[in-house]
């Protein structure tokens, strides 16, 4: 009871310190600064960032990433800089496949992007919460569905896999792997099908987080946000935006 009683007004505290920093670029108490590649995304900069400028900072991110060019972040000196507060331009949504970080892929820093992993980069009840918390409350621009090639989930429900709670995991792509058409085999041996499977994956799950989510169907009907999906090559190191 005691460590409830204490816990909330802690929660609301940090709940509101993060709220107040959205209603004030809504409200205009904070003056726009433009964004600076490798630079700290401070409220300021959040303010001035719209959601078609959000994707393109996630684009020359990832150009610069495909190119070896990746600018480096200080590390340390972000940690500093982002301990009171944070104000990320994007939400990402991708696989926990550990060749696919979006802070590396797509370059950016500590505090630029809220991430959401899970296997075969699908969408719940939990992480459309995320999604929520990240556009509505924290000021999120974007909501990226970032899939990949070569994914092990999507080849698991491509061949029907079952194990553990895996099974339940890989029902979600059913959806892609019987609306994916092929000449070929429908299975994991079907290279061309897989990687079909994968982008009908993204399209579904972009589609599902507007069906399932009113809050974030809305900003992005307002303008507040856009959703799209994008496909990592893990071949190359490109994102291919749809
Ligand atoms: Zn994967």
């Amino acid at each position: 009871m005691y460590t409830q009683a204490r816990a909330l007004p802690l929660a609301l505290a940090a709940l509101l310190a993060v709220s107040s920093a959205w209603a004030a670029d809504d409200g205009g108490a904070v003056k726009a600064q433009p964004f600076v590649v490798g630079k700290t995304v401070t409220k300021a900069v959040q303010a001035g960032i719209t959601p078609d400028k959000a994707i393109e900072i996630l684009k020359a991110g990832n150009v610069r990433f495909a190119s070896n060019k990746s600018v480096s972040y200080d590390y340390k000196k972000q940690v500093g800089q982002t301990a009171l507060g944070q104000y990320p331009l994007a939400t990402v949504v991708s696989c926990i496949d550990s060749r696919s970080a979006p802070e590396q892929v797509l370059n950016q820093g500590i505090g630029n992007i809220f991430t959401a992993r899970v296997a075969g980069n699908t969408v719940n009840t939990d992480i459309l919460g995320s999604l929520e918390f990240a556009a509505k409350v924290a000021g999120s621009r974007a909501i990226v569905v970032l899939g990949h090639t070569n994914c092990g989930a999507i080849k698991g429900a491509c061949d029907g896999v079952k194990m553990g709670n895996l099974t339940s995991l890989l029902e979600n792509f059913m959806p892609a792997v019987n609306a994916t058409k092929t000449d070929g085999e429908r299975n994991s041996k079907n290279h061309e099908f897989v990687e079909d499977v994968a982008e009908m994956n993204v399209k579904l799950t972009v589609e599902k987080i507007r069906e399932m989510s009113p809050v974030l169907k809305e900003m992005e009907d307002q303008g507040k946000i856009k959703i799209v999906g994008a496909m990592y090559d893990i071949s190359n190191g490109k994102v291919t935006w749809y």
